[in-house]
């Protein structure tokens, strides 16, 4: 018998979606992070939104992603203080058609995929003015009426707090593990102390490959930056504006605008270079705002992503109670739910990966 079933080395949204998914079926958790807290600074804002890029297409399993997702939040804001800040704002997104090139694929996009009935509408350009007449000129727009923005650094610290209060055993403290051949366990170390470990669920986002058991995957690491701006007054909307790159509303003034998608990168400072091109796209979607906003921070990040863009989660080739739950590249929100779930079930009840998640994908 082990101390852990579990030990899980990463407290982002896969490593918590896993711990919590793993506490719900019984089974006792070692969350291990040496860089967060709970209550880490971190990303000011998220999205999660179904219709994905320039073509909004569809993304993976939406439906049952955005069950697992709200039944969580759910659950979550219940938990959180009733005086504390949202994690949340349940406020839609609207993802207007700049240009004719956009309007082609969005009008595309409401054909060619089998969106959920009252998920997603167009939107005519009078009606995108009266909604928000700060957007640029444009064809229409998308209106995504269950896309929501995440508030994302209150969400991970809530979080680790919901997992600790549920009896989630929570060290913000640097670990290693070991194998032991004889007993095929783990070993866990923790400065001083010692553990067992029946499972370990590596969930350290771009740290994964440095665990030296999974540098044969294929993870292509995408860096990104956004920057949180404030504006000169109360802005009048509440929902997300996503066209190329987003713009995601923080309290009465804030603005949360991003992405950059760096595939070649040293480092993870920030960059005047990436500040630039987030400015420029603020000012694509919101000419007037992007001029009466000042930078109050900036920060940057490293996605996970694999060749069929989806994430890698499952058993290690060789030691098959070593996992790994990597690569949500740009959908960590609301992908992690859902395939946490996939992953619990795989653990404690012996059920299949889907094919196109599962490592056998790289073992063959
Ligand atoms: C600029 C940018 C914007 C984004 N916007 C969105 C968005 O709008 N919506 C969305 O859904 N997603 C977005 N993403 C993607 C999202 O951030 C990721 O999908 C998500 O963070 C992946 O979660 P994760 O837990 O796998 O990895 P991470 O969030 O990277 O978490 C990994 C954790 O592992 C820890 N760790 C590292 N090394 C170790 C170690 N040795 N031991 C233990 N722990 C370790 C780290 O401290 C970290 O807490 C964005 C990403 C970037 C960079």
């Amino acid at each position: 018998m082990t101390d852990f079933y579990a030990t899980v080395f990463g407290a982002g949204p896969s490593g918590l979606s896993i711990a919590n998914a793993l506490s719900k079926k019984g089974k006792s958790v070692l969350l291990i992070d040496p860089y967060v807290s709970e209550n880490a600074p971190g990303a000011p804002a998220g999205l999660v939104n179904p219709a994905t890029g320039r073509r909004a297409k569809l993304s993976w399993r939406s439906r049952e992603c955005f069950d697992a997702l709200n039944r969580h939040l759910d659950e979550l804001e219940q938990f959180a203080d009733d005086g504390a800040q949202p994690i949340i704002s349940r406020s839609g997104v609207i993802r207007p058609a700049i240009n004719e090139k956009l309007a082609d694929n969005f009008l595309e996009s409401l054909e060619k995929y089998d969106w959920p009935k009252g998920w997603i509408r167009w939107m005519k350009r009078d009606e995108v003015t009266a909604c928000n007449p700060e957007i640029a000129p444009n064809h229409g727009a998308l209106y995504l009426n269950n896309g929501f923005t995440v508030f994302a650094d209150r969400y991970l610290n809530t979080y680790r707090k919901f997992l600790r209060n549920k009896g989630v055993e929570c060290r913000y403290e640097e670990a290693s593990y070991q194998f032991n051949e004889n007993s095929r366990t783990f070993s866990i170390s923790i400065q001083e102390e010692h553990y067992s470990s029946e499972h370990i669920i590596i969930a350290a986002g771009f740290n994964a490959p440095s665990f030296k058991d999974w540098d044969y995957l294929p993870l292509h690491l995408v860096k990104g930056q956004i920057v949180h701006f404030e504006a000169d007054e109360d802005l009048s909307w509440h929902h997300a504006v996503s066209s190329m790159g987003y713009a995601l509303r923080r309290g009465k003034r804030e603005l949360v605008v991003g992405s950059t998608y760096e595939h070649k990168f040293e480092g993870l400072n920030t960059t005047d270079d990436a500040y630039q091109r987030i400015a420029d796209k603020l000012a694509n979607m919101l000419p007037n705002i992007s001029k009466r906003v000042k930078k109050i921070g900036q920060v940057a990040g490293i996605r996970v992503t694999t060749p069929n863009k989806l994430p890698v989660i499952g058993r290690h080739r060789e030691i098959d109670n070593l996992c790994i739950y990597t690569a949500m590249g740009s959908k960590g929100l609301l992908f992690s739910e859902y395939t946490a779930s996939l992953l619990a079930d795989h653990l404690a009840d012996n059920t299949a990966m889907p094919d196109e998640l599962g490592t056998d994908r790289f073992h063959k």
